[in-house]
Formats: structure tokens, sequence, C-alpha cells
């Protein structure tokens, strides 16, 4: 079976090429060829010789992601795409234009395990876990449909990424790699549901990415009734790893939570989360719900987000409210890769 190139960190892709035979330095002009100009097809490597590209070929095969869809907001220009991995699995990725930069935001799952109730991604559960070549191809492929320099990455599209902790963190590596796209690590952020032993596993590797935690809710009961990952991991311990993690790391957290109307949006919640969160560097990103028809979750209403923000701020704490782009391509996580498979 051919290799899987893109997957591979440049010490790899180089003891892979001796074995061939071949000089090391050929490796980095290779590697360079992957990362750097995205090109996805050994034929486009046009200072390597011939012969090269003949043995390329015989020995690994370049994932890639094909455009299936592609959806521009009229509003702000973001851009959603359905992409079509090799094994005719679906996944989405979205790329946002934002003053500092492009962002583009990776999913690296097909479909989700974790179940939120308010989620589309997570509806037909989970099918498979994704490669690091095909989360890191998701990036490629728009920095080439749009000929741009992306420079900020965030894990929150499709699927849990500590449920895919050894590909996530392979990414991770490798994106920040100077003889690839070079991202910095302080423009990632990586959000999860809250598996907390792979918080305290990340926490080690030291790394200067902003880690999100999807809150959703200040307490067990509710927070287990929107995200059943919660049985396993409380409330409670996933906020001491967090306290942990900022102390280990340095590191501010950020806090999703995702406004449901009459839901999680009250007073109280606001009041229990502020003494939640009480002295943690950290802060809370506010997300009026993306209303998704299967699971019936209606979105906050404006005021009730101001008095759930406001509550907040009165506490000291940094808070800001999400602005929602791609409102009118149905940008949240999962919709349109329902709206192939329903087809
Ligand atoms: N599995 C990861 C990343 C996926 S989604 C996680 O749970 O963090 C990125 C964020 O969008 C998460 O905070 C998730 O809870 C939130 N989200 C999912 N569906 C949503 C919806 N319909 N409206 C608003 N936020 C949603």
């Amino acid at each position: 079976m051919k290799k899987d190139i893109l997957s591979m960190t440049l010490e790899e892709l180089t003891s892979e090429i001796v074995a061939l035979g071949q000089p090391k330095f050929k490796a980095k002009q290779i590697y360079r060829w992957l990362h750097k100009a995205f090109v996805d097809d050994f034929s486009q490597m046009s200072d390597i010789s011939l012969e090269l590209r003949r043995i390329l070929d015989d020995n690994f095969v370049i994932f890639k992601c094909a455009i299936e869809k592609k959806l521009i907001s009229e509003y702000d220009g973001t851009i959603k795409y359905l992409f079509r991995l090799h094994d005719g699995e679906y996944i989405e990725s979205v790329l946002m234009k934002y003053k500092y930069g492009y962002t583009v935001c990776v999913s690296s799952q097909v479909g989700c395990r974790m179940g939120c109730t308010f989620c589309a991604s997570t509806l037909s559960g989970v099918v498979r876990s994704l490669s690091t070549s095909e989360i890191l191809s998701q990036v490629y492929a728009i920095s080439r449909d749009n000929s741009i320099r992306v420079s900020h990455v965030v894990m929150m599209g499709m699927g849990e990424p500590f449920d895919n902790y050894d590909n996530v963190l392979k990414f991770l590596k490798m994106i920040t790699d100077e003889n690839g796209v070079n991202i910095s690590m302080r423009h990632i952020s990586v959000s999860t549901c809250g598996i907390i032993p792979m918080i305290y596993k990340i926490m080690e590797e030291n790394m200067q990415f902003t880690l999100s935690i999807s809150l959703h809710a200040p307490n067990n009961d509710l927070r287990t009734s929107m995200m059943p990952v919660n049985k396993k991991y409380p409330v409670e311990e996933l906020i001491e790893a967090c306290r942990k993690y900022t102390l280990n790391t340095s590191r501010r957290i950020s806090f999703e939570y995702s406004l449901v109307y009459g839901v999680n949006d009250t007073k109280e919640c606001a009041e229990e989360l502020a003494k939640l969160l009480k002295g943690m560097l950290c802060h809370i990103n506010l997300i009026p719900v993306n209303e998704v028809d299967e699971t019936g979750c209606k979105k906050s209403s404006p005021e009730r987000v101001k008095r759930f923000a406001d509550i907040l701020s009165s506490k000291g704490f940094a808070v800001t409210v999400r602005r929602e782009l791609g409102a009118d391509i149905n940008a949240a996580c999962g919709q349109l890769r329902r709206s192939v498979q329903n087809n």
C-alpha cells in the first residue's frame, strides 16, 4: 500500500527518502513542494527529476481534499467548503476574513461521537478520525483556492480534536513548522468538549496555542443534559484541570458558552458561571446558539445575551459575544455535510 506522504514530518520523510536510496536534501525539497507550495500531484514538482517523481508516485500518495461544494456569504465573504475525502466521506471547513488575516476553521473527524444536543456534527455519530494529512490539506486546499496565506487556525469544525489526539498533536507541530505554512502557535485555537485526561496530556507539551473549552453550562445537571460527555468528565474536575492548565502553561483559557433560550442563558446561570470561574486566567466567549432543525434548540435573544454578558463583565471577566459570520450560508459545523447526506 502506498504511504500517506503528507502526514510525514520532515524527519520522517527524510528517513523514507534515504531508505529509497536518494540523497537526504531531496526530502526538504519535496517537503516544501507539499507544505509550502501545496502541490497535490508529484508531476507538479518541477525541480525534481522525472525518475524520482516516478519513484515517489510508486511509493506514496498525496491525500487531498476535493472541493465538492463551496458557499460564499454575501454578508461578510466567509466561505464554507464541503470537501470530499479519498474514501468518499465528507468534511467541512470554513474560511473567515478578519482585519488581522485569514482564519481557517478545520474539522478533526468525520462526524462526532460526543452527542452534544445542540450540535449538527454529532447527529449521525462518528465515521472515523482524520489523518494528519487530511487536517493539513483543509488549510492547503483553501490557501490554494484563494491564493492566500492563512494566518490563523481554529479546530472548531466537525469532530472532537481530543478524540483524535495523536493526529491532532502532529497537525499542530506540522502546521507551525518553518518548512511548512509556519503559522504561529499563538494563532491557533483547539476546542474540546472537555476530555480531561487529554487536557493533562497536552499540558505536558507546553505549547502556546489557545485551549478553548466548550463549557455551555455552569453545573453538572444542566451540562449533562446538553453534553453527555459531562457524565464521564464532570464540571468540577474539568475546571480543576483548566486551573492547573493555566498555572502550568501561563496561557489564558477560552471558555465557549453557547446560549440557548431559556435553558442556559438565565441570570442565575451567569452568576453561577462567575462563581465557577472565579480567579481563573480566562476569557469567556458567548455564542448565541446556531439553530439546527433537528435539535430544537432556540437561540437566545439579544437582550438575554446582553444581560448574561453584563453580569460577567461586572464581575471582572473578559467577555466577548461571537460575531456571527456566514449566517446566510449555515456556517455552523455539520450542517452542510448533513445536507448532502440527506439527499
Ligand atoms: N468538539 C469540539 C469542537 C467542535 S465545535 C468542542 O466540543 O469544543 C466548536 C464549538 O461550537 C464548540 O464550542 C461547540 O460546542 C459549538 N457548537 C456546536 N454546535 C453549535 C451550535 N449549533 N450553535 C452554537 N455553537 C455550537
